[in-house]
């Protein structure tokens, strides 16, 4: 993500809810949703992390907020905080490491929502604030159970450069590389395959044979 999006008003919200076969069992699927919430803008197929209009709207498309409920910006700004750091705990926990920093936000952001544990006949962990951080709160005690039953742990970032969403990795040995294998899978393919063409076609310059023409190229690339 080298470059820097542009106005909010020119993105697109994307959730890659259409990715049927990267979602997660249980509620964890509504943490990798969040997780996966990203914009595009118009004309490019690159990903940029979520305008708080985009966090809004989506906590709204699933019921965790009012559709009339007024939501600050602080709020969002903290909802986006969290999603960064549950994304960082993600990251961290693919390549085996410990992310300290983004764990001790979590806490903090925990305390912040009131997270209580709730005995009785049916247990749960429940967020004591309202609006934004009640929502968010929510899927935090999610994600802290799915710690504990291993299942976050399966959780992985796509690794196709320019998409950022977060996959459920239902692989034995947990070594998924892309959310999807028709989009980014492919796409990936599709790019492997033309830089050893154009570096094939380097060398061929380099020794004075002429350029041929290239058949038999992956088809189907599709979007992140
Ligand atoms: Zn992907």
């Amino acid at each position: 993500m080298a470059t820097t999006p542009g106005p909010a008003s020119a993105r697109i919200p994307s959730g890659h809810e259409d990715s049927v076969g990267s979602q997660a069992p249980g509620p964890l699927e509504s943490v990798r949703s969040f997780l996966s919430l990203h914009d595009h803008e118009v004309g490019n197929d690159e990903s940029f992390p979520p305008a708080p209009a985009t966090v809004e709207g989506w906590l709204r498309s699933r019921g965790l907020i009012g559709p009339e409920e007024r939501v600050g910006e602080p709020d969002l700004e903290w909802a986006l905080n969290v999603q960064n750091a549950l994304r960082a705990l993600v990251h961290a926990t693919a390549i085996g490491t410990t992310d300290r920093a983004a764990a001790g936000l979590l806490d903090e952001a925990a305390a912040e929502a009131g997270l209580r544990l709730r005995f009785g006949e049916a247990p749960s962990v429940r967020p004591q604030a309202d609006g934004v951080r009640g929502a968010v709160g929510a899927l935090l005690a999610v994600s802290f159970l799915a710690e504990l039953d291993g299942s976050f742990r399966r959780l992985r970032e796509c690794c196709a450069p320019d998409c950022t969403t977060v996959f459920f990795d239902r692989s034995r040995n947990r070594t998924a590389k892309w959310c999807s294998m028709a989009a980014c899978g492919n796409r990936s393919k599709v790019r492997r395959f033309r830089e050893r063409e154009r570096e094939r076609s380097r060398s061929r310059a380099a020794i004075g044979v002429g350029e041929t023409t290239v058949h038999g190229a992956p088809s189907g690339e599709g979007r992140s």
